[in-house]
């Protein structure tokens, strides 16, 4: 089977979440599987672009509304990532430094589907299966169906991963005119509460829909930035399939990026090495238990609640932990997480920004994960902690509901709260001090959770089933 994925992140080429990682992931695992798998994303100016060679498969060119643009579509050379990565050049559009967060985003966004779908259609065969990912993608499969020019592909099966719903890519209807032509008796698709949205559109043309994590299927339903009619209306071709972990990138034996390669056998000895380094880096004490948080510092992860719960668990637990914090996002929130480290040194530390090898480091030599998330679609931190023998610290919601027990149940591993509160956060910190203090328990949690099997062979037989659904 061939399956061409379409997104806007893959990683290593450009990443700034857990998208990136998944794109890179599950098209190998696909491959290994006896498949075919292809990505294909903008031409970001990273680093990856630069250290690789790439050559040219196809160039076109095409209107949008007043714009006449043209496109180039390489391809790396050698195969390094296991599968065929395509990128879509379109100058001064897409070849930016940044992912995101341009003022023309739609218009880039826009751009850059239309090209694909213009390269697909010059394509001699055709894919069986067109898996465009979150709503960078999602106008795709409208125009394989209903644009004039793309008639050639409305058989090809379809299927959308939502890896974000709050973010749906919404655009005013006077922007219709960027569209190729298209069956004007068809516009209910576009549309959702008169705007054209793209993540709504996709739901509503492409066969199948998937969520990261079966729990985050059925919150949409509840809850999800205005589509939960939608999602409860199309509920019959939504299926929750939760993310794997790309096992050989993410693996302490044998991570490049950690100072101290360790196994299930010295996970004590390893873990307490890798500890060390980031201590005597950040100014922390190693005969504390370490809480860590890496991620996006924005609302959907509480990470407001962060700073006020660090200052309570420090002070009302007579400073017996240390914190550490890698993260960008709200520049406000920045600016505080970055003002708290002159009031607390000893005990807490941060890097602001985005730092692939410190995060590996951190899941690593942390005792402890914080992920208080108020929406998880999947969540990727809670797994690489458990791979790193890291206790993940979680609220009960979406991804970190399906993939993790807390070790007050049997068989469990972690620790989970129900509530996005300071009050619940500190608690949960409280119960982690208890669980440091009990050495012979929390070593062999650190066990059970690096046994767990969270790779990708499971999940990618799962999306081939839905595949072979569609044909
Ligand atoms: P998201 O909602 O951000 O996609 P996920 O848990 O799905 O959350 O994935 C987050 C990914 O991004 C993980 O690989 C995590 O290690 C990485 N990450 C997030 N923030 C940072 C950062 N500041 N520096 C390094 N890696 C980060």
């Amino acid at each position: 089977m061939e399956i061409l994925h379409v997104s806007a992140e893959c990683y290593p080429m450009a990443k700034a979440g857990g998208l990136a990682d998944v794109v890179g992931a599950l098209p190998k695992y696909q491959c290994q599987l006896g498949h075919i798998a292809k990505v294909v994303t903008p031409m970001h100016r990273t680093k990856f672009l630069y250290d690789n060679e790439w050559e040219t498969v196809h160039k076109g060119a095409f209107d949008m509304g007043p714009f006449h643009l043209t496109y180039t579509v390489i391809k790396e050379k050698s195969n390094k990532l296991g599968f065929d990565l395509y990128c879509v050049d379109i100058s001064q559009l897409l070849d930016r430094e940044k992912i995101y967060s341009y003022d023309d985003d739609t218009e880039r966004y826009t751009a850059f589907q239309i090209a694909v779908t213009d390269w697909l259609s010059k394509w001699q065969h055709q894919p069986d299966v067109v898996h465009v990912h979150d709503h960078h993608a999602a106008l795709i499969p409208f125009m394989m169906k209903y644009c004039y020019a793309y008639n050639r592909l409305r058989d090809i099966g379809t299927v959308l991963t939502i890896h974000n719903g709050q973010y749906q890519g919404a655009m005013g209807w006077d922007k219709q005119q960027y569209l190729p032509a298209y069956d004007t008796w068809q516009w209910g698709k576009l549309d959702w509460e008169k705007t054209i949205n793209p993540l709504a559109c996709g739901v509503k043309c492409v066969d199948k829909v998937t969520t990261v994590s079966p729990s985050y299927m059925e919150e949409l339903t509840q809850q999800a930035n205005g589509l939960e009619k939608l999602f409860q209306y199309e509920r019959g071709k939504c299926r929750g399939i939760v993310n794997g972990i790309d096992t050989a990138v993410w693996d302490p034996a044998t991570d490049s990026y950690i100072s101290d390669n360790f196994s299930i056998k010295d996970v004590e000895e390893g873990k307490k090495l890798n500890k060390k380094k980031l201590c005597d880096d950040f100014g922390l004490d190693i005969g504390k238990p370490l809480f860590v948080f890496i991620g996006r510092l924005v609302g959907e992860k509480s990470a407001e609640l962060l700073p006020q719960a660090i200052s309570d668990a420090i002070y009302h637990m007579n400073g017996r932990m240390n914190f550490l914090i890698l993260g960008s996002g709200d520049p406000g929130l920045e600016k505080q997480f970055e003002s708290m480290r002159s009031s607390l040194v000893g005990y807490y530390n941060a890097q602001i920004g985005y730092n692939e090898k410190l995060a590996h480091q951190m899941y690593a030599g942390a005792d402890f994960l914080l992920m208080p998330s108020r929406v998880e679609p999947c969540g990727l931190n809670q797994l690489y902690a458990m791979r790193y023998g890291t206790v993940p610290v979680v609220r009960n919601t979406g991804g970190l509901r399906d993939t993790v027990i807390d070790f007050g149940e049997p068989g469990g591993y972690g620790i989970r709260f129900d509530h996005a509160s300071v009050w619940d956060i500190t608690y949960s910190i409280h119960r982690g001090l208890e669980l440091y203090n009990d050495k012979k328990h929390l070593t062999a949690i650190r066990k059970t959770m690096m046994k767990i099997d969270t790779s990708w062979e499971q999940s990618a037989a799962k999306y081939l089933e839905l595949y072979n659904s569609l044909q």
